[in-house]
Parts: structure tokens; C-alpha cells; sequence
């Protein structure tokens, strides 16, 4: 558990009401926390059905698979709450 496992911050980044360094850190915390990453994939999942058909067990694989191949990682593919 760190400070950003709270509710809080998972409303305020859905509602995107996070400035860029509270988003930044808010999605490095994800990375590193499946608890907080499985909220966000929930809440984001019932907004966009259609991009989540794989179970998130896999996705979250497949990301990580992603992240180590590619450098600078991109920040913005975890969650698409636009
Ligand atoms: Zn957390």
C-alpha cells in the first residue's frame, strides 16, 4: 500500500482531475500495483467495453511485454478515460 492506493486518487484520475505530475506518478504507481491497475482497468473497462476484450490478466501481460521493448515507455496506453 502506498499513498496513491486510495479512492481519491483513482476518482480524481478518472475524472482526469490529476495536473501532469500527479498523472505521471499516478501511472508509474499503476505499473508498479495491481490492485490500483485492476481498479483502473475496471472502471475503464465499463467505459469502453469494445477495447477490452482480452481478460486482464492477459492484457496486463501483454503491456508489460510492451514496456520493456519500447523506450521512453508510453504514459498515456494504460487507460483510455477520454
Ligand atoms: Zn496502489
Amino acid at each position: 500500500m502506498t499513498e496513491y492506493c486510495t479512492k481519491d486518487w483513482l476518482i480524481r484520475y478518472l475524472a482526469e482531475e490529476l495536473d501532469l505530475d500527479e498523472r505521471l506518478e499516478y501511472l508509474f504507481h499503476l505499473d508498479e500495483c495491481l490492485d490500483c491497475w485492476g481498479a483502473v482497468y475496471s472502471a475503464t473497462k465499463a467505459k469502453h467495453p469494445h477495447y477490452y476484450k482480452m481478460s486482464a490478466r492477459q492484457l496486463k501481460i501483454s503491456e508489460k511485454e510492451l514496456r520493456k521493448l519500447e523506450s521512453p515507455p508510453p504514459s498515456e496506453e494504460v487507460v483510455e478515460v477520454a
